[in-house]
């Protein structure tokens, strides 16, 4: 190396350690390096413009789900509903067999399934609302002053977990758990009546569960149901029944919101 090339090299060297000791300078107070970031503080950063949204009426169990108490007519209008749902989650998400016609979606939900990490948990979801649950996680993070951590999620199955002609919204990989074994279902199956937080009579629904109440707003804000509300009480359950099209704002207001008549007039 000759001279002139030595301290070239030298003021480079110089420079760069200028440069370092000018960014550690303020007290340490330099934004941690990306990977030493709690997801928490990721999302609450992030500036994904979300539109809120309820969920579509139509899609809602309570809308089509029958008793036997009900009368004939009453049962036929709510499978006409079931039905209109089963295909708007066909074209939507994909044709899961046994469920609608396949011409009304060349691919399976499976096909359309994606892995992600949320809330620093992974997660397969139907690529169509991976922006929605991205928005709740920013919601949450930027709303929820708790420190709940999901241990486990759970996604897209290619199993139907009902028994009774309905088809689960994990099939088309719009539905997350969240902490699966913590997070009860009362009237699911009888085993979870045994679960202390389901013998217990507590004043809310919210108290049949680990995770914080917030969290249930951050999600229901930008479409998604909670099951909690259903007769079920599957609490650690969220299906995204919103208008996948209109997730984010550069893709214009959901219909269901913009309509005068308000969005529960479907
Ligand atoms: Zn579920």
């Amino acid at each position: 190396m000759n001279r002139r090339r030595l301290t070239l090299v030298l003021a480079a060297a110089c420079a760069g350690s200028l440069a370092l000791a000018a960014v550690a300078a303020p007290g340490g107070a330099q934004p941690p390096a990306a990977e030493d970031q709690t997801w928490r503080e990721r999302a609450a950063e992030g500036e994904i413009p979300c539109n809120e949204q309820v969920p579509q009426d139509f899609l809602v169990r309570a809308s089509w789900s029958t008793r036997a108490y009900m009368e004939r007519d009453e049962i036929r209008e709510r499978r006409e509903v079931h039905q209109r749902a089963i295909r708007f989650r066909t074209e939507n998400y994909g044709f899961f067999e046994g469920f609608g016609l396949p011409a009304w979606n060349s691919t399976r939900p499976l096909d359309n399934a994606v892995g992600l990490r949320l809330f620093d948990r992974p997660i397969r979801l139907n690529r169509r609302v991976v922006d929605a649950a991205r928005c709740v996680e920013q919601e949450i993070a930027r709303t929820c002053t708790d420190d709940y951590q999901p241990g486990r999620l759970s996604g897209i199955r290619d199993r139907n977990t009902y028994h009774n002609g309905e088809v689960s919204n994990h099939v088309y990989g719009i539905a997350i758990d969240l902490d699966p074994r913590e997070n009860t279902c009362c009237n699911c199956v009888k085993e979870w009546r045994l679960h202390p937080l389901c013998q217990a009579t507590p004043e809310s629904i919210f108290e049949r569960m680990i995770m914080p109440r917030c969290w249930v707003e951050g999600f229901e804000k930008y479409g998604f149901y909670w099951l909690g509300h259903d007769r079920l009480m599957d609490t650690m359950h969220f299906e995204f029944l919103g208008d996948p099209e209109h997730i984010l704002q550069s893709s214009g207001p959901p219909p269901h919101m913009s309509d005068p008549r308000g969005p529960s007039a479907d």
